[in-house]
């Protein structure tokens, strides 16, 4: 499994680099050190193996800290410092950690940055002897957004990961590559890039989180990757590509884009197809919950139309259901439903009626709408109000949640508004309120949200009604926005 041949490379005491971030490299050889040492302090400190929170912003004890919890049996959850402090606090509650490793203040135990670098550096610890993660364990818990106002952790196993990770060495076929990552530790796309990375003995180039901010920064350190192999999003790329040097002079090695995560739109492959000719660009799809992707296209470059997400992965199969959840012909839409080895555990404190079990085996229901050609998938929207915004998911409601929690709020109708591609350009929250201003609402919910997540405010006296007495959604967004 992925773990053996990932401890293989790490033992075979290569030089070559692993990790990549800002002016700082690490070895193959520098990064079992790391694990090693991590490994032993976790056994002895974390005996009865409660999950570890591991917090920062993409620095290598992360991923350190990844494997060794991995090797050691102990399932870890990352959180990425961009998520504001009274969302880390729930995360952590609800995972109840015995170790918190980072520079957080918190009620629990926590390892500071500089004493885990003490640990990596100086303990002397030289074998990983055993790996004590069973198949069935949890490997990691991902947060993702949730209707209630808390985020909500997706507990995914060992042979979830391990079934992942070898199809998409397979689909890539990366060896030795420079992969690029894109997005932070605490969302899913990253473990595509964390792993595909290891099992292949690849360079992982990190765009530093703080670069993000700062365009010329990424084309530098973009420039400096030479990568052969990118995970991103779709929006990512179509942010990099309003930059005229987004092209095969800037990344003249790039031969894979892998895209998950979001709608990708033909005018964004044609784009990209054109600055850069040796590519492949492949479509994957599939949420958190299904752990990373479960199908994948590889994207012809005369394609025209709507490009499909692909066939799925041969350890799964994907259904489409009508609302009493039986199974639906060939080219008709419905919601999808994927069945198989990807299929995370569920969600941890709570069972969700989403994972189902299917004609014998384990299923998740999406809330995705498509419908499948001759086997291969089609997305084309969302039956509830979870949206995808610059390529995050959020749900609506949890965003209403978080609004209707800050008191004196009389009603809250937060609307994704649209382009013509059924892209969110803007998230808008109307709200009717008594004493609160458009400027509090805002400096409040930066406290409790992600900033991809804050909405635009508007304070309206009164919500238009449609003939069923519920608020309509399309005449605001009318006469507000025209
Ligand atoms: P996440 O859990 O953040 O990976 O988000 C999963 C959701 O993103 C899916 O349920 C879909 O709604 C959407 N999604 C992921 N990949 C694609 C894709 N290739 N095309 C369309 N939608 C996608």
């Amino acid at each position: 499994m992925i773990l053996d041949d990932i401890l293989k490379i790490l033992k075979s005491n290569s030089n070559s680099i692993a990790y990549r971030i800002g002016e700082n490299k690490y070895t193959y050889k520098q990064l079992y050190k790391y694990v090693c040492n991590i490994y032993h302090f976790l056994l002895e400190n974390n005996k009865n193996k409660k999950p570890v929170v591991v917090y920062g912003a993409k620095e290598i004890y992360m991923k350190a800290s990844f494997l060794a919890c991995s090797f050691a049996g102990i399932p870890y959850v990352p959180i990425d410092i961009n998520i504001p402090q009274n969302r880390t606090k729930s995360i952590i509650n609800q995972v109840n950690p015995n170790i918190i490793i980072g520079d957080i203040d918190s009620n629990f135990n926590s390892i500071s940055k500089n004493t885990i670098y003490n640990i990596m550096e100086n303990e002397s610890y030289n074998n990983i002897d055993n790996i004590y993660l069973k198949p069935e364990d949890t490997y990691y818990i991902i947060f993702t957004s949730g209707t209630t106002g808390q985020p909500k952790g997706v507990d995914v196993t060992y042979s979830n990961l391990n079934s992942c990770i070898n199809w998409l060495k397979e689909i890539t076929s990366a060896n030795k590559e420079i992969i690029l990552n894109q997005a932070n530790f605490s969302f899913d796309l990253s473990v595509a890039d964390l792993y595909l990375s290891l099992i292949t003995e690849s360079e992982h180039f990190i765009l530093s989180t703080n670069s993000m901010m700062d365009f010329s920064t990424i084309f530098s350190e973009l420039k400096k990757s030479n990568a052969t192999i990118a995970v991103m999003t779709p929006s990512f790329a179509d942010l990099l590509m309003t930059d005229d040097s987004f092209s095969e002079k800037l990344l003249p090695n790039l031969r894979k884009i892998i895209f998950c995560g979001e709608k990708l739109l033909n005018s964004t492959v044609k784009k990209m197809y054109s600055r850069f000719n040796n590519i492949e660009i492949i479509n994957t799809y599939g949420p958190t919950e299904c752990t990373f992707a479960v199908t994948s296209f590889v994207i012809p470059k005369d394609i025209e139309g709507v490009i499909p997400v692909g066939k799925s992965k041969s350890d799964c199969e994907i259904f489409i259901l009508d609302e009493n959840k039986k199974e639906m012909p060939d080219g008709t839409k419905g919601e999808i439903l994927i069945t198989g080895e990807s299929i995370a555990k569920g969600y941890i404190n709570f069972k969700s009626d989403k994972f189902i079990r299917f004609k014998g085996r384990k299923a998740y229901l999406t809330g995705d709408v498509g419908y499948l050609k001759n086997g291969t998938l089609y997305v084309d929207g969302r039956k509830d109000t979870q949206i995808k915004y610059k390529g995050y998911r959020i749900e609506l409601k949890d965003i209403e949640s978080n609004i209707t929690n800050l008191g004196d709020i009389e009603k809250v109708v937060v609307i994704p508004k649209k382009d013509e591609n059924e892209k969110v350009e803007m998230i808008i929250a109307f709200i009717k309120t008594k004493s609160k201003t458009e400027l509090e609402i805002r400096k409040e919910l930066k406290k409790r949200l992600p900033s991809y997540m804050i909405p635009k405010i508007k304070i309206i006296q009164k919500f238009p009604i449609n003939k069923n007495g519920k608020c309509d959604d399309k005449k605001l967004l009318e006469e507000c926005y025209g």
